[in-house]
């Protein structure tokens, strides 16, 4: 994933330091053959002399030395918003956190979207399917009812449930609580 956001929105990201830009691109300051995160605390360069990347490796490699503030090879850290949403799903898998929920707890959605395709390479919802298809999984295989497996993780339906369940797993529910029954 080498994808940049337009140059504009990179330059807004580094002027105002938005943090959640952090990791997405990188600088690099053509007068000084340095390269920064966009949260960098030193001075900010004019955009005329800016360079983005879409990694510190690629920032090295066109020759540009990592800047001593910002550090720009070590990992970015988790915002805390990110942990507190991972911490909400791990809590509560059966949540479905819509665009108006992460906007009701502050967070903008499209912050999210980017952040979740970033690092784990798939939007913030499909982030939360998965995560509720394999909690729903874990109540199959536990030996749950599926009624209300397909009850307690929201699905309106069976047909639903079975569907979303097929498609992660590659096989329909009822083959997976069998198997372990019959298994080890
Ligand atoms: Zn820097």
């Amino acid at each position: 994933m080498s994808h940049l956001p337009s140059n504009t929105e990179m330059e807004k990201a580094y002027l105002t330091r938005d943090a959640s830009y952090d990791g997405v691109f990188f600088l690099g300051v053509r007068t000084t053959a340095i390269f920064c995160r966009p949260t960098c605390p030193a001075r900010k360069p004019l955009p005329k002399n800016v360079e983005y990347f879409p990694t510190a490796q690629s920032a090295l490699h066109a020759g540009y030395r990592p800047c001593k503030r910002c550090h720009p090879l070590e990992p970015v850290d988790r915002p805390a918003w990110a942990s507190q949403l991972l911490a909400e799903i791990e809590r509560d898998p059966t949540a479905r956190l819509t665009d108006i929920d992460l906007k009701a707890r502050g967070i903008d959605p499209a912050t999210v979207r980017r952040f979740f395709l970033r690092r784990y390479g798939m939007t913030f919802q499909a982030f939360n399917r998965a995560r509720r298809l394999a909690w729903a999984l874990q109540r199959v295989q536990e030996g749950a009812e599926l009624d209300s497996v397909v009850f307690e993780s929201g699905y309106g339906s069976h047909s639903g449930f079975r569907e979303a369940f097929q498609r992660a797993f590659g096989e329909p529910p009822g083959r997976r609580r069998g198997a372990r029954q019959g298994g080890t």
